[in-house]
């Protein structure tokens, strides 16, 4: 810069900073598929600072001219810029011809969020938006304007995906012109993160998965989470840059709640997965063994005072492990009484149902463990039967789970002992290439001992593979599946069916839960869904990634922020 500049400078220009957006962090599957990108988009900022009435007036009825659905609610003096996002090409370029006319009124290029795949990923990956008032306070380092991730994976892990803005010094005229660019501070991209999530078993679920339901799957020996769909999805396109209020509007009156993250959200009765609880707790009170008979036995129906307690079939008399297999209300019922609300429902807090299971995005719901006191709340202190107890004890009546909770505890049977944390995100990588963070396994121990649960896990695998258990249509050929049917009834429709499995039995690489809402029998409806999907995972989607072929496949990606980051 010399003399004669500054002192033109001085004289009559000034000199105007303008942010660069920062791209977002690429969000990575395991299988290196890119879940979420940034494209260019273009928006239009009024410098309300400056800009007069007349010129804001011409530039709205311009836009109008030019059939732009945004009305300008412009106060001039105000003290931020105005934003107008997702423009046309066709009115960028109209705007660009009349450049003269409108000083005050710049466009920019800026990264915007894209998901290629649309709805299917939608729970988990989450979405962004402009930050709001509220969240501004909580994020001293934003400015209004900034994108921010607002639910799921883009939420809670938006300090690595959030980069660093640049700035443009611009020479400006006393009109407002723009005549040279001064400096140029490059902004810095977001690390990319990498997921567990299998992108082609997850593509496969929610295809197959009928239009409401929910289907998730990890590792038991790890947390990793493989797939995790809930249908009907969102397009969290929608949401960039401005999500128009008559999709909005559409979304939350839809019937099917697209809005709703049925796996981590969704709480229903587990049903009959809940056998296993029961079966547990019976096992270590020492009250049952794996071939204790109960008393009655099984003709369809008991009598428990003066009320019915239906079975789904005629059982006659069976041990605890066929009672597992087949699934039988009348035996688990005895056991219900036999244990009582307390010592049943403590069994299910120790393994995790009724709280949070610690997965890394926001917004899950605990569901209900009743205990012995919030029955005596509901209906009075001694005031309530035994009928409870044996509802519970087959997972009806008023506990509620996710399939996130169910899948957890069963991981921990799978695994024979270690309850592993589920866990998303894999690992976040800046863009100079380093790892800057790595989701480190937690776990727990459930807290049984390994003789029940070696008779769990007889039970389950007799679901599966008995020619006559409830679980047969979950088989995979050449591998030992083990399972558990769940069929909730629903007072206010069709029932809800359950299926949750794990493979091989031995040593278990998968877990995973279906649930379909409204959907039937657990059996017929839910378990050939897990089949189909171990099917996939174990014969046509085994893709595992090194860490170095991690690093290398950033190489590949830096020139592809680079374009978006410079190219305008
Ligand atoms: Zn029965």
């Amino acid at each position: 810069m010399n003399v004669q500049k500054y002192k033109r400078l001085a004289r009559e220009n000034y000199v105007k900073p303008q942010v660069v957006e920062s791209p977002r962090g690429i969000i990575y599957s395991r299988d290196r598929k890119v879940l979420a990108e940034n494209i260019p988009s273009y928006t239009i900022i009024i410098d309300s600072n400056r800009i007069t009435e007349e010129e804001y007036r011409e530039f709205s009825s311009f836009l109008k001219l030019h059939s732009h659905p945004d009305s300008v609610p412009l106060q001039t003096g105000s003290p931020c810029h105005y934003v107008i996002n997702k423009i046309p090409f066709s009115i960028v370029c109209d705007i660009e011809e009349h450049k003269e006319d409108f000083p005050n009124v710049s466009i920019i290029a800026r990264p915007t969020r894209r998901y290629p795949n649309y709805e299917i990923f939608s729970h988990l990956l989450g979405y962004t938006s402009e930050i709001s008032k509220k969240e501004l306070k909580a994020h001293p380092g934003y400015r209004l304007g900034t994108t921010i991730g607002k639910s799921g994976i883009e939420k809670s892990y938006e300090e690595f995906l959030r980069g660093k803005d640049g700035t443009k010094y611009i020479e400006v005229d006393v009109r407002g012109r723009e005549l040279e660019l001064i400096s140029y501070v490059s902004p810095e991209p977001g690390c990319d993160i990498w997921l567990n999530i299998d992108a082609e078993l997850q593509i496969f679920a929610y295809e197959i998965l009928p239009d409401r339901g929910a289907c998730v799957a990890m590792n038991p020996q790890s947390g990793e989470i493989l797939l995790w769909v809930s249908k009907p999805g969102f397009d969290p396109n929608f949401f960039s840059g401005g999500i128009p209020s008559k999709i909005w509007r559409e979304w939350r009156e839809d019937s099917l709640s697209p809005l709703w993250d049925r796996v981590m959200k969704g709480c229903f009765p587990p049903a009959s997965v809940f056998k296993l609880i029961t079966a547990a707790a019976g096992l270590e009170k020492g009250i049952v063994g794996p071939h204790t008979k109960q008393p009655v036995q099984c003709n369809g129906s008991m009598m428990i005072g003066r009320r019915e307690f239906k079975c789904w079939e005629t059982h006659g008399s069976l041990n605890l492990i066929d009672a597992i297999v087949y699934s039988c209300d009348v035996y688990f019922y005895q056991l219900g009484i036999l244990l009582g609300v307390e010592r049943i429902m403590s069994q299910a807090k120790k393994v995790g149902l009724g709280e949070k299971t610690g997965v890394d995005i926001p917004g899950e719901l605990t569901g209900l463990i009743p205990s012995e006191k919030w029955y005596d709340k509901r209906y009075g202190k001694g005031r309530w039967s035994k009928g409870i107890s044996a509802n519970l004890s087959v997972g009806q009546g008023e506990i509620l789970t996710s399939p996130l909770q169910i899948l957890y505890f069963v991981s921990g049977i799978a695994n024979r002992k270690v309850l592993n944390t589920p866990r998303i995100v894999a690992r976040a990588i800046s863009s100079d290439g380093e790892e800057v963070f790595s989701n480190t396994p937690h776990s727990r121990t459930l807290p049984w001992s390994a003789e029940t649960i070696e008779v769990l896990r007889q039970g389950m695998l007799g679901v599966v593979e008995r020619i006559d258990g409830t679980g047969g249509l979950a088989r995979v050929p050449g591998i030992k599946v083990a399972g558990k049917t769940g069929t909730a009834q629903n007072p206010g429709g069709e029932h809800h069916a359950w299926f949750v499995a794990f493979a091989p039995y031995d040593n278990p690489e998968i877990c995973v839960v279906v649930f379909i809402e409204n959907g039937g029998m657990g059996g017929s409806v839910a378990a050939p869904i897990a089949g189909q999907i171990l099917n996939k995972f174990f014969y046509k989607s085994k893709e595992r990634i090194s860490k170095s072929e991690i690093l290398n496949s950033k190489q590949i990606q830096m020139t592809k922020i680079q374009d978006i980051c410079f190219g305008f």
